[in-house]
C-alpha cells in the first residue's frame, strides 16, 4: 500500500530548511507521495530511512537529461488523469561515412528543421551520431556534428572505445550512450559513469533488458534509456510492450523497469511503416524515437501530434490579450476583436496575414476559451470587449471607431455600442472567410 504524506512525512527529518527547493518538510513529503520529487533531494534523510521510502517515494520513472533535453518521469497511464510532463524527443540520425562536407550540411539541415504552430515551436530534438567507421573517424564526425549544430547528440555505437571517442569530444553537454547490450554493458556502464553521461540499454527481451538494467544500477548508473528493440517487431506487438513497459512502471512500481523507453527505427523498421510507429510511439508512452531518416513533411504532423498529446490537459493554451499588429495596420486600418483562446488567434491571425490587408488584432482575456464557449460561460461580454478597448488605448491608435467583432456573437452589438460609442460591425461567423471579407472591405 503506498506510503501517505503524513507517513511519509513522520519519517522526514523536520528541519524545514528548504533545501530540497520546497519551503517545508510536509510541502516535500506531498510532492514525494505524489511522486513528483526525489528523496535525495534531501540531504539529511537517514539511510534507513530512504530504504524505508525508497519504493513508495521516488517517482515511478526517472526523468532522464539528454543535453538540455529531459525524457521520461512519467506518472500517468492516461493523460487526463493528471498529464504527460515531458513529450516525446525525435532524433535523426547522420552516420559517419558520409564526407565532412554532408555531414556539416546535414548536421545544419537537421537544426533547421523547426515549425511553429499555434505560437509552439517543434522539430528535430536530437541528433545521432552513428559510428560505421572507427574511432577517429567518429570523433570527427561527432566534432563536426557537435560544431554545426546546436541539438543534444545520440551517440551510437556497440563498440566502447568508439564510443569514448566521442565521449571525449562532447561529454560535456551530456549525450545519451546508445548502447549497452548483453555483450558491452559493462564497459558501456563504465563509459556512462565516467563522463557523467545516460545510458541507454538495448535488449531483445525483456527479462534480458531487467537484467542489464540491474547491471547498470549496480555499476551506479541511474540515468539509463530502454530499447527493447521494437522498433522492428510487428505494430500490435509495439504497442502491446509499449503499454506492458508503461504498466510495470507506474502502476507495478517495478523499479527496474523505471525509466523512460526508446525505439530506434534504424533497427530494421521498413521506411514505410516508419512514420506510423513513431505515431504509435507518440501516442504510447515512448520517450525517445529515432529515425534513420525522415521526410520533413512527416515530421511535421508527427510533431502536431506530440502538441496535442503534450499539452496539460487542465491548462488551456492562451495567448495574452492586447492589440496585436497584423501586418503593418495603419490609422485606418480595420480593428477586429477575437478571444485569447489560442488556437483562435493564431487562426485568425493567419487568416488576416492571408486577406494582405494589415489589421489591429484586439485580443480580449476570455481566460482561454474560443469565442463561443467564452461567449457562453459569460466570459466575452459586451463589458470586457469595453474594457480592453480602453485598457489597450485603441482609439489612440486609429482615427475610426468601427469595431468588427466575430459573426458569432452578433448579439453584443447594440450593447457595446451603448457602452463605446464605436460603431460595431458584425463580422464573418467562421474565420476562413476572413480572407475575402478583409479584401472586400479594403475595396470599399
Ligand atoms: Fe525538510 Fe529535508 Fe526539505 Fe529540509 S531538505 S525542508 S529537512 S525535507
Amino acid at each position: 500500500m503506498p506510503m501517505t504524506a503524513l507517513d511519509i512525512f513522520k519519517l522526514l527529518p523536520k528541519k524545514n530548511c528548504g533545501e530540497c527547493g520546497v519551503p517545508t518538510c510536509l510541502a516535500f513529503a506531498m510532492m514525494l507521495a505524489n511522486k513528483q520529487a526525489e528523496l535525495t533531494k534531501c540531504p539529511y534523510v537517514s539511510p534507513d530511512v530512504v530504504e524505508q521510502l525508497e519504493s513508495s517515494a521516488s517517482p515511478p520513472m526517472r526523468t532522464v537529461k539528454v543535453g538540455d533535453i529531459e525524457i521520461g518521469g512519467e506518472t500517468e497511464l492516461f493523460r487526463h488523469e493528471k498529464k504527460f510532463f515531458n513529450q516525446t524527443a525525435y532524433a535523426l540520425i547522420i552516420e559517419d561515412d558520409l564526407d565532412d562536407q554532408s555531414i556539416v550540411e546535414r548536421a545544419k539541415k537537421l537544426d533547421a528543421m523547426k515549425y511553429e504552430r499555434i505560437g509552439i515551436v517543434s522539430g528535430v530534438d536530437l541528433i545521432g551520431v552513428k559510428a560505421k567507421g572507427d574511432a577517429q573517424r567518429f570523433s570527427d564526425a561527432v566534432t563536426l556534428v557537435n560544431d554545426n549544430s546546436g541539438l543534444p547528440l545520440v551517440l551510437m555505437s556497440e563498440d566502447p572505445e568508439v564510443v569514448e571517442s566521442g565521449l571525449k569530444v562532447v561529454s560535456k553537454s551530456k549525450p545519451l550512450i546508445y548502447a549497452g547490450s548483453t555483450n558491452n554493458c559493462a564497459s558501456m556502464a563504465k563509459l556512462a559513469k565516467e563522463y557523467a553521461c545516460p545510458l541507454a540499454l538495448y535488449a531483445d527481451d525483456i527479462d534480458e533488458l531487467v537484467s542489464l538494467s540491474e547491471v547498470a544500477k549496480s555499476e551506479g548508473i541511474e540515468d539509463i534509456v530502454l530499447d527493447l528493440n521494437l522498433g522492428a517487431k510487428p505494430l500490435r506487438q509495439t504497442l502491446e510492450w509499449l503499454t506492458i513497459l508503461r504498466r510495470l512502471s507506474v502502476k507495478k512500481l517495478f523499479r527496474p523497469l523505471g525509466f523512460p523507453v526508446m525505439i530506434n527505427l534504424d533497427n530494421g523498421a521498413d521506411v514505410e511503416t516508419q512514420a506510423i510507429r513513431a505515431a504509435i510511439g507518440t501516442l504510447k508512452y515512448t520517450s525517445l524515437i529515432i529515425f534513420k531518416d525522415l521526410d520533413p513533411a512527416r515530421l511535421y504532423p508527427l510533431t502536431t501530434l506530440r502538441t496535442n498529446i503534450y499539452t496539460d490537459p487542465q491548462a488551456l493554451i492562451q495567448v495574452n490579450p492586447g492589440l496585436y499588429e497584423i501586418g503593418k495596420p495603419n490609422r485606418n486600418s480595420p480593428v477586429i476583436v477575437t478571444s485569447n483562446f489560442s488556437l483562435t488567434y493564431f487562426t485568425v491571425a493567419s487568416d488576416i496575414e492571408a486577406s494582405k490587408v494589415p489589421a489591429h488584432l484586439l485580443v480580449v482575456d476570455t481566460e482561454g476559451l474560443s469565442v463561443m464557449t467564452a461567449f457562453a460561460a459569460d466570459k466575452f461580454t459586451p463589458e470586457k470587449i469595453a474594457e480592453t478597448l480602453t485598457e489597450y488605448k485603441v482609439a489612440d491608435k486609429v482615427d475610426h471607431r468601427k469595431l468588427i467583432i466575430p459573426g458569432m456573437i452578433a448579439m453584443l452589438k447594440m450593447k457595446l455600442e451603448e457602452l463605446t460609442g464605436w460603431e460595431v460591425i458584425v463580422g464573418v461567423k467562421d474565420s476562413s472567410a476572413l480572407p475575402k471579407y478583409l479584401k472586400e472591405l479594403s475595396n470599399g
